[in-house]
């Protein structure tokens, strides 16, 4: 069975509600949905794995193009995994959909099809959040991070979303989460934005950055951590290289 995946962003997550406050009406809430399955092979029932699946009218016919595209529809996703529980993630499809019998990821046969799919707590955003990782076919670490990362805006600010109202301790555990999830992934997919690359320059913004960040004080192994990564960026080197699964 192969260790890597192919995937598709089959609803392109948006957020009206900026880092500075104000609200771009033109976006709608909408969650990031992605599709993952093995390398090499067609997306079916038994092999495919669909995170955060709150659709939108809109995002739904985004999704039915795509899965078009890749020659399935929504009776082939298999497994769906949600990274969070907020209601913008669950489970949605538009009431003329019949609902598919999608399976729990947590449930299904991890061993024979998704073995290499990593689960990594990075809470903050929620106490349940959970971050998946995998390899694709040019060899990248993709991180699906639901809204440990809200976007790309959100993460060079250091903002979260207020609206919930986070105490310093959650704000913490998310630049935590972040800074995580940052010197692991060569690519992030956020909660409500497009796929994101790791790059030195992101890094490099978000240590230059990181200090203006609520609590920034109360947590320096985030720039360490930070710091580590573009150490490694630099010199070539793979995330992976530095720390291996259950090192
Ligand atoms: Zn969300």
């Amino acid at each position: 069975m192969s260790s890597q995946f192919s995937w598709a962003i089959l609803q392109s997550g948006q957020l009206p509600l900026q880092p500075d406050g104000s609200v771009r009406t033109e976006l709608e809430h909408r969650c990031t949905t992605t599709l993952i399955w093995p390398a090499g092979a067609p997306p079916q029932a038994n092999n495919t794995l669909m995170i955060d699946p709150c659709f939108t009218s809109a995002g739904y016919l985004q999704a039915v193009q795509t899965l078009d595209q890749l020659g399935a529809s929504i009776e082939d996703i298999g497994a769906v995994f949600v990274t969070h529980l907020h209601a913008d993630h669950l489970l949605r499809l538009p009431e003329s959909v019949p609902s598919p019998r999608f399976r729990p990821f947590r449930t299904v046969a991890r061993g024979e099809v998704f073995a290499a799919i990593g689960a990594e707590a990075s809470p903050g955003h929620h106490p349940s959040q959970e971050t998946l990782h995998f390899e694709d076919t040019e060899g990248k670490r993709v991180w699906v991070a639901g809204d440990a990362v809200l976007g790309a805006a959100w993460l060079r600010e250091w903002a979260y979303f207020w609206p919930n109202g986070y105490g310093p301790l959650q704000i913490v555990e998310t630049w935590r989460s972040i800074a995580r999830i940052v010197s692991q992934a060569d690519v992030i997919v956020p909660g409500h934005d497009a796929p994101l690359p790791v790059t030195v320059e992101l890094v490099q913004h978000l240590l230059e950055t990181f200090p203006q960040a609520n609590y920034a004080s109360r947590c320096p192994d985030v720039p360490a951590t930070l710091q580590t990564r573009l150490d490694h960026l630099r010199s070539g080197r793979a995330p992976r290289d530095a720390h291996r699964p259950g090192g």
